[in-house]
């Protein structure tokens, strides 16, 4: 009974010209520009505002590109409320999950088809608004990405259902049941995409969970959005609880909470630590009924390694794609280079042309931001202050350290939007914390290797990947790519041969690394949804 007909939804191509495409984004666009939205929390099928109660407060969710512009008062949980999600959580339990398969699944194949049509102006202009995207970033975020997850996830689902054990004896029955945890499921999403906080809050509940969500308070427009596509799609009050809020206090009533049952978590490496250490420390104490999973997705510090055979205006064009496409903000950008010696001049005068040539604009200007009225501007805006200060002192500190030179870009402008120019740095030390060190953002360093040493430098990149999320090699040669394809076996969870490593097409490239950047549960495969069953095994003699 699996659905045979799941495929990639396609990417819907916005040309330069005027069409009826367009006229439908920009009505959707004005229509969240021109009047700021209050984001209530859902508890229980119920809204709550910020103004009920004195004690709620709330959070401006602003546009990145125009910070003075608000875009939604989004309304901070109290932990009563969180109290009340969680409840919420624990009474919808039971009908969801006796619930046939069949009618959870209709749900999220509703909310996949209403996406990528009735709602796809609207939740395209959500994410570009307040995530900072252009029309291309957002199409293959919230609407193709997005529908992907909720659509394959359905395959996935009825695909692990199928896995029985086998008859040990005649007259003896035997069957898996694919509980879902007993407890409930905390998600806790991203700003970047608003795809990841869908597949989140959406591979667990598809199981027959019931879930707490808190959402990155800079992308509560869209991830409020997507939840009334959900409700629309049929989703039972209560299976989903939205608790935009205070970080510490909304995690502290949760993880206090005995029928805490899963962590289900992208965001940062720091953050995703903490999380980590608290869990274990409430095994230890005895908190919860079970041993509760932890699922989660973190940073990385992804690599381009250009072997002397490379295509390189491939190598160039895919380097300027994977580090500069969303201002470098998705954990698979690329943020390291390591380019041969004879090559390396090439590279970077190709790089700066190319940057240049494609009027890809450092800061806000008409054809380079989504401010001015060009939704093709190949950059936007970082997401938000922090985000700009702490990038604009790498770049500072750059131009300090003598053992960086800054090679192209190095601006920035905070006067109407948080804009960071794409910047490449180029180190003479092998060992430098800026080939170490995430940015999170427009910022790519770039080492150079002596041609005879394609050996050690694959060591090199391996002994100074802490993390493991993606990496690519770029090579003619097929020794060298073999050879960088096993030193490099731990170092990307996602790894490209001659392509960008950032990307990943739900069911097409499994996405997800080990090491520092996570449980590598990979997400867009049908292994993400084990994590959210518990298996009880049933045997009956006839
Ligand atoms: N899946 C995305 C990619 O392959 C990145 C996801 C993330 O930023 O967490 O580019």
């Amino acid at each position: 009974n699996i659905p045979k007909q799941i495929t990639n939804e396609a990417v819907k191509p916005f040309g330069l010209t005027d069409t009826k495409d367009w006229d439908l984004l920009r009505a959707s666009l004005m229509k969240f520009k021109s009047s700021s939205l209050e984001v209530p929390l859902v508890i229980n099928g119920e809204r709550r505002y910020y103004n009920d109660q004195t004690k709620r407060g709330f959070f401006a969710q602003t546009n990145p590109a125009h910070h003075q512009q608000v875009l939604a008062t989004v309304t901070q949980a109290t932990r009563e409320d969180v109290k009340d999600a969680i409840q919420a959580a624990k009474d919808a339990k039971k009908k969801w999950l006796e619930m046939p398969f069949y009618d959870r699944a209709a749900v999220f194949l509703r909310a996949a088809d209403l996406v990528s049509t009735k709602y796809r102006y609207d939740m395209l202009a959500a994410t570009m608004l307040g995530q900072g995207k252009n029309v291309y970033q957002a199409e293959i975020d919230c609407i193709t990405e997005l529908s992907d997850f909720f659509r394959f996830n359905v395959k996935y689902a009825y695909e692990l259902y199928s896995q029985q054990p086998i008859e040990s004896s005649p007259g003896v029955w035997n069957k898996a049941e694919y509980r879902p945890l007993e407890g409930f499921v905390y998600a806790v999403t991203p700003f970047n995409f608003t795809a990841i906080a869908a597949n989140l809050v959406g591979a667990p509940a598809l199981m027959g969970n019931t879930v707490v969500w808190k959402p990155s308070q800079t992308a509560a427009l869209s991830n409020y959005l997507l939840l009334t596509v959900l409700e629309e799609a049929g989703l039972p009050k209560g299976v989903v609880n939205f608790v935009p809020g205070n970080p510490v206090e909304v995690t502290e009533e949760v993880l206090s909470d005995r029928d805490f049952a899963a962590l289900h978590f992208t965001g940062s490496t720091a953050v995703f630590k903490q999380l980590y250490g608290s869990i274990q420390q409430g095994v230890v104490s005895g908190i919860y009924r079970d041993y509760p999973r932890i699922v989660g997705e973190t940073g990385g510090k992804n690599f381009h390694l250009i072997h002397p055979s490379a295509n390189l205006p491939h190598a160039v064009l895919s380097t300027i794609r994977g580090a500069f496409e969303f201002q470098g903000q998705k954990c698979s950008a690329t943020s390291r280079v390591y380019i041969p010696k004879s090559r390396s001049e090439e590279f970077l005068k190709d790089m700066a042309g190319t940057l240049q040539q494609h009027k890809i604009s450092p800061v806000n200007t008409s054809a380079g931001s989504i401010s001015g009225g060009d939704l093709h501007g190949f950059m936007g805006p970082v997401i938000h202050e922090q985000s700009f200060d702490k990038l604009a002192s790498a770049i500072e500190e750059a131009k300090q350290d003598s053992e960086l030179e800054i090679v192209y870009g190095g601006k920035c402008d905070k006067s109407s939007g948080w804009f960071i120019g794409p910047t490449i740095i180029k180190t003479t030390n092998p060992s430098h914390k800026f080939l170490t060190t995430e940015f999170f953002g427009p910022i790519l360093t770039v080492y150079e290797y002596p041609d005879d040493q394609f050996t050690q430098v694959c060591q090199l990149i391996d002994s100074t990947s802490a993390y493991g999320l993606t990496g690519s090699v770029f090579a003619k040669d097929r020794d060298a790519i073999i050879q960088a394809s096993e030193a490099l076996r731990y170092s990307a969870g996602n790894f490209y041969i001659n392509d960008k490593c950032t990307g990943a097409v739900v069911a097409q490239q499994w996405f997800g690394g080990a090491r520092m950047s996570g449980t590598n549960d990979k997400a867009g495969s049908g292994n993400i949804l084990n994590r959210f069953v518990s298996v009880r095994n049933v045997k009956e003699n006839f």
